[in-house]
């Protein structure tokens, strides 16, 4: 926590999103991330005179599922605009974006700690990236790669409702799972996928007027958006505490020292000039189409959470671990479907297999076994057939051989000896072979009847069930 009791932070992000769609927004090119450079354009994309642009639907569709889920109006009529301004990664010299009617407006997504309001969210095109290649000829060049232009973006603005850096990174994290839940974003904060604007200002605790905000410019990862924040707010205190006046800006931050540049003043700010986009007509969403999209929308972390914790009884730690990423969820929801004991497959799932794929650095799709061939474990284990340290043996080596639990369970012969005809036998032997524990324990020694039950696992190389041998 920065905020010293006497001030509070008011933050409002706003959040960048790539669609994964095929092709571009507005042309046919395809809309893919690490091609060779400027092999993904086109006339329309490199804005060539008279090129046209043309709507892609599922861009459309795309943001309108965003909105839905997070609880936004849906415009029956939103409008493409002409936003103006140079730079060499935007050939036409304007975006076209959406102004002042966004497809999707006043939703909200809820935090541990408050409900953060979202104020719209609207569909707009990226720009291209400037490189600076150090193995050019020309090492003070730039370069430019036109292949993301036209990507396809949703902007998603949020009101100024978040308090702490902290809830900001929470913030992001939420909506980045649910752009992975509906599948319309990779989310990859590395590639540029997923990226933010934060919005800060502070004011004396108890006020209800705004601070002064300043904009920092493109963090691309949680954390970082969580210590710009940080540092921006002490700033932002010290300011104030020295007597001087916060003035809006567009910083910029930088995260190897973590100091905060000025990119723009106020008077620097730029005037877009928005104008309707003239070569587009506006966008119309009938009631039916919302609708059929509602209907296509996978249940959401939020409602998984909730079911986890109500129809599985897992605790809430667990169902918000499981529910992290939409993979790992599905995967849960497959083995539970197989062996319907969640307690023991969550179990598996958040200590075994997670802790496998940390160590391999791997995504839950990446894990070489199936539901089906984990379910087909666990099985044996509630089935009692083995314990649940040989079930720990037994997925080792599946892991490494891939073969199906029961057989890794009879070539180790680790089936567990439940029988308690074959166990009395093992038992009456050992208490033969030790006659003077025997007597000890007859005595009152109770304790040792630990000795025994080692004794008895010890024949029995392991197999033993030990519940059944101690009672
Ligand atoms: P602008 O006109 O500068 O673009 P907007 O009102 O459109 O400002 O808001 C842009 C973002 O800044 C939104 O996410 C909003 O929540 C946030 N915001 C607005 N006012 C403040 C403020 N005083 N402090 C912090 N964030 C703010
Ligand atoms: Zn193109
Ligand atoms: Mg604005």
């Amino acid at each position: 926590m920065v905020n010293s009791e006497k001030y509070e932070a008011v933050i409002g992000l706003e959040v960048h999103a790539q669609l994964n769609t095929n092709t571009k927004i507005f042309c046919g090119c395809d809309n893919q991330f690490g091609a060779d450079a400027n092999t993904h354009t086109c006339p329309v994309c490199l804005g060539l005179p008279g090129a046209l642009p043309v709507l892609n639907e599922k861009a459309i569709e795309y943001a309108i599922k965003m909105g839905l889920a997070t609880h936004c109006k849906i415009a029956p009529k939103s409008v493409f605009a002409r936003k103006n301004y140079f730079y060499p990664d935007l050939p036409k010299g304007y975006q076209i974006s959406q102004y002042d009617k966004p497809i999707c407006e006043n939703g909200w997504l809820d935090l541990a700690t408050r409900r953060i309001r979202i104020n719209r969210i609207h569909l707009e095109e990226d720009a291209g990236k400037s490189v600076h290649d150090e193995s050019y000829v020309d090492q003070n060049a730039s370069l430019i790669d036109l292949n993301r232009c036209g990507t396809p973006l949703i902007e998603i603005v949020s009101e100024p409702d978040i308090r702490q850096p902290e809830e900001a990174a929470e913030y992001m994290k939420k909506l980045r799972q649910i752009l992975l839940y509906l599948g319309i974003c990779d989310g990859n904060m590395e590639e540029g996928s997923l990226r933010c604007d934060a919005n800060v200002s502070i004011r004396l605790t108890g006020d209800s007027e705004f601070g002064t905000k300043t904009e920092l410019k493109n963090m691309n990862s949680f954390r970082n958006v969580e210590r710009a924040l940080t540092a921006e707010i002490e700033r932002q205190i010290d300011v104030l505490e020295t007597g001087g006046e916060v003035s809006q800006a567009t910083l910029l931050w930088d995260a190897e020292t973590n100091e905060i540049q000025v990119m723009r003043t106020k008077e620097e700010a730029h005037d877009y000039r928005y104008f309707p986009e003239p070569d587009l007509v506006p966008v119309l969403v009938s009631r039916e189409t919302i609708d059929e999209i509602r209907a296509n929308i996978p249940e959401l972390p939020a409602q998984k959470v909730k079911r986890y914790q109500e129809a599985f009884s897992l605790p809430e730690y667990d169902a918000e671990v499981l529910t992290s990423d939409p993979d790992l969820a599905n995967y849960f929801d497959a083995v539970v479907r197989l062996v319907d004991q969640p307690k023991i497959a969550g179990n598996w799932m958040m200590g075994e297999i997670m802790r496998y794929l940390n160590e391999k650095k791997l995504t839950i799709s990446q894990f070489p076994l199936t539901a089906e061939k984990l379910a087909g474990l666990l099985k044996f284990i509630i089935d009692k057939q083995i314990s649940g340290s040989a079930g720990k043996k037994v997925f080792e080596q599946m892991l490494q051989s891939g073969d199906d639990a029961g057989i890794i369970i009879e070539k180790l012969s680790l089936r567990q000896i439940s029988d308690t005809a074959v166990l009395t036998d093992i038992i009456d032997t050992i208490i033969t072979e030790h006659p003077e524990q025997v007597t000890e324990f007859r005595a009152g020694k109770e304790q040792i009847l630990g000795f025994f039950v080692g004794q008895v696992m010890k024949a029995s190389r392991g197999q033993a069930n030990p519940k059944i041998v101690n009672e």
